[in-house]
């Protein structure tokens, strides 16, 4: 096997959408991937096949079109287990996305945190793993520590150490940093957090589009993830949860599905993941998200992974020459993730000079505002990579940097 770009772009509609007119229409170049992905064609179409043919609310009636769509959000369920090495199906929760996956484990295993206590996270934290944390210390009473990451956006395993005590209840980390593209030592990190009896959450939002976790190779306790940044739809999303953690954990939100018994004075809950998941669950969703993984779990990943390799080096290199310009994050083996500030220029103002080009990148703070801050800046301009780029893209982005950071200097 090997990877044809060319052919997997062509599975992706907004891949082939143009900007301007006349004799000034071009092709609109997609950088914004970490924010979110463009969606294939045959998710697009799963998404709608199952509106046709499979709908009906799941785990209810013993009808065809229930046992259709409870098949399939079930099928799903299988695929996320499969792709993230999870031992069991009742390990993988079906969220709205990350955020959520995270609180949910931020309100659930918040009991066992005390006054007193500490939860580690590390300074290049997305907020959705900074603030559902913040919110819990400053309920509990426990301080939140932060492991530094040093200049070229690398986390020192020593340094987070460090932190890290007989008080530490949680450590959250991300597996990668969406504003530096920093691939973090997971299984080193979980190595010290198990050493002092802490719990791990790992924020996988960045990483599932790039390569394959396997939890229990890493020894995670909790994994959470995004559907729409995997070339799934918005609104889906994972948490994995070792089973021993999650069969001892309470729920979350209280509801229909999950629970076992119910009287006025008492409930009592159903197992996971059944717990976790009260309410109407996205089933359409999660049955899209299973496409999406199928189909890259079908790709030659080893070959996207060198093709995506090729890509974070070509971009580096053609931007290295325009004058004034920093990189944000260095870190060796880092992922498609470009983070730049250019001397004298506001970023959205390169955002919008490109965007008149056709080149979607973003701005701002990139939901990592400590990060910036630690950098001594207050928004940079981003552009992000998926395996659907090119070197092509690339070459373009760069002509078009230069001749905006001209235009604005
Ligand atoms: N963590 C990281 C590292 C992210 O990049 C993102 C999305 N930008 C999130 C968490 C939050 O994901 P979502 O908004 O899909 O819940």
């Amino acid at each position: 096997m090997s990877f044809d770009v060319d052919a997997v772009r062509a599975e992706f509609p907004a891949l082939a959408l143009t900007v301007g007119e006349g004799s000034r229409v071009r092709p609109l170049i997609y950088l914004d991937s970490a924010a979110t992905s463009q969606k294939p064609q045959r998710v697009l179409d799963a998404y709608i096949d199952f509106y046709r043919h499979s709908n009906a609310n799941v785990h209810r009636g013993a009808h065809l079109l229930a046992t259709r769509a409870t098949d399939a959000y079930e099928g799903a369920r299988e695929i996320v287990r499969r792709m993230v090495g999870a031992r069991y199906t009742s390990e993988i929760v079906f969220t709205r996305g990350t955020t959520e996956s995270i609180n949910l484990v931020a309100n659930t295993l918040g009991g066992q945190v005390r006054a007193g206590d500490n939860i580690v996270i590390t300074a290049l934290e997305h907020h959705s793993n900074l603030v559902p944390w913040q919110m819990l210390c400053k309920r509990m009473g426990a301080s939140l520590r932060v492991a530094p990451v040093e200049d070229d956006g690398t986390l020192s395993v020593a340094r987070f150490a460090e932190l890290v005590d007989g008080r530490t209840r949680i450590c959250a980390f991300s597996h990668v940093s969406n504003a530096l593209g920093t691939v973090l030592p997971v299984a080193e990190l979980v190595a010290v957090a198990r050493e002092h009896g802490a719990l791990t959450v790992v924020d996988g939002a960045q990483a599932m589009s790039h390569f394959a976790p396997n939890v229990q190779a890493l020894g995670v306790d909790f994994y959470a993830f995004s559907g729409h940044k995997v070339f799934a739809p918005t609104g889906i999303g994972v948490l994995y949860g070792r089973r021993e953690l999650l069969d001892a954990m309470p729920p979350w939100h209280g509801g229909g599905e999950m629970v076992d018994t119910v009287t006025f004075e008492e409930t009592t809950w159903a197992p996971p993941p059944m717990r976790f998941e009260a309410g109407t669950p996205n089933f359409a969703g999660a049955f899209a998200l299973g496409v999406a993984l199928a189909w890259l779990e079908a790709l030659d990943r080893p070959a996207v992974e060198a093709h995506e390799r090729a890509l974070v080096e070509a971009i580096t290199e053609r931007v290295a020459p325009i004058p004034g310009l920093r990189i944000i994050g260095t870190a060796p083996g880092k992922v498609g993730v470009l983070t730049f500030d250019i001397a004298g220029i506001h970023a959205h103002d390169i955002g919008t000079l490109l965007d008149q080009q056709g080149i979607a990148i973003r701005t701002g703070t990139h939901c990592t505002q400590p990060l910036l801050a630690r950098f001594g800046l207050k928004a940079t301009a981003r552009a992000s990579l998926a395996l659907y780029n090119t070197l092509d893209d690339i070459e373009r982005f760069g002509d078009a940097l230069e001749r905006a950071s001209r235009m604005l200097r």
